[in-house]
């Protein structure tokens, strides 16, 4: 689908909810796609991806950011705290504090390099074992925890368990945000960005629907 449909499937969801036009941003997600699909959106002018390993970033985009002004990065897989170094001087916002112990290693970096990316903890809404993220009863403290040490917590992401429907999981991420205090909302993929949109997400992570099928690597 289109770089322009996926914008008008956002605008008319915006408007459907109620939400200001442009509410909504979306984080078009590059892993594995091949270069060529990449290139053509970003030819078609559009500026804010989102990559899952860092290792596969570092491949990719540092060439692009000579050729296209303005890209903003988003991580949104796991991160290993040996590779948050990379992490940090390679994505504007890291979407998967998923820990302390990452939220305390972040706090050392961003003192050495003097800056830190915008950050949203991840919650694993479902509570599911093999899921990443932030038990829902732990995040007010984790929360509270990641501003004492003063890392730019912008908000929530969540990826809801995949064999049940979003909806519930969409409103206890953004009840959780509400009571913290957090603006952002990252929830909502290829097959329910609408969905969450009308319950609030900020940030919309698209993939296949925009580049197509993920190609096998
Ligand atoms: C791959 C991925 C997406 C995009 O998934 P699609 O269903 O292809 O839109 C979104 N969020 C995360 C965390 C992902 O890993």
């Amino acid at each position: 689908m289109s770089l322009q449909s996926i914008r008008e499937r956002i605008a008319a969801a915006e408007t459907a909810a109620g939400r200001e036009p442009g509410a909504v941003a979306l984080v078009a997600i590059s892993k594995v796609q091949p270069l060529p699909r990449v290139e053509a959106v970003l030819e078609d002018g559009h500026r804010v991806f989102g990559e899952n390993r860092v290792q596969e970033a570092q491949g990719k985009w540092p060439a692009f950011r000579e050729r296209y002004d303005g890209v903003r990065l988003h991580l949104v897989g796991p991160l290993q705290s040996n590779k948050a170094r990379a992490a940090m001087e390679l994505f504007d916002v890291i979407e998967t504090l998923d820990r302390p112990k990452l939220a305390r290693t972040f706090a050392r970096l961003a003192q050495e390099i003097g800056r830190c990316p915008q950050l949203f903890v991840q919650v694993n809404t479902g509570a599911e074992d093999q899921k990443a993220g932030i038990a829902p009863d732990e995040v007010d403290g984790f929360v509270a925890e990641c501003r004492g040490l003063d890392l730019p917590v912008q908000g929530l992401m969540c990826i809801p368990p995949i064999d049940a429907p979003p909806e519930s999981h969409f409103t206890m991420l953004a009840e959780m945000a509400e009571r913290n205090g957090l603006s952002g909302l990252s929830m909502g993929m290829s097959a329910d960005f609408e969905a969450a949109i009308a319950h609030g997400a900020t940030h919309v992570r698209v993939g296949s629907a925009l580049f197509g099928e993920r190609v096998a690597s």
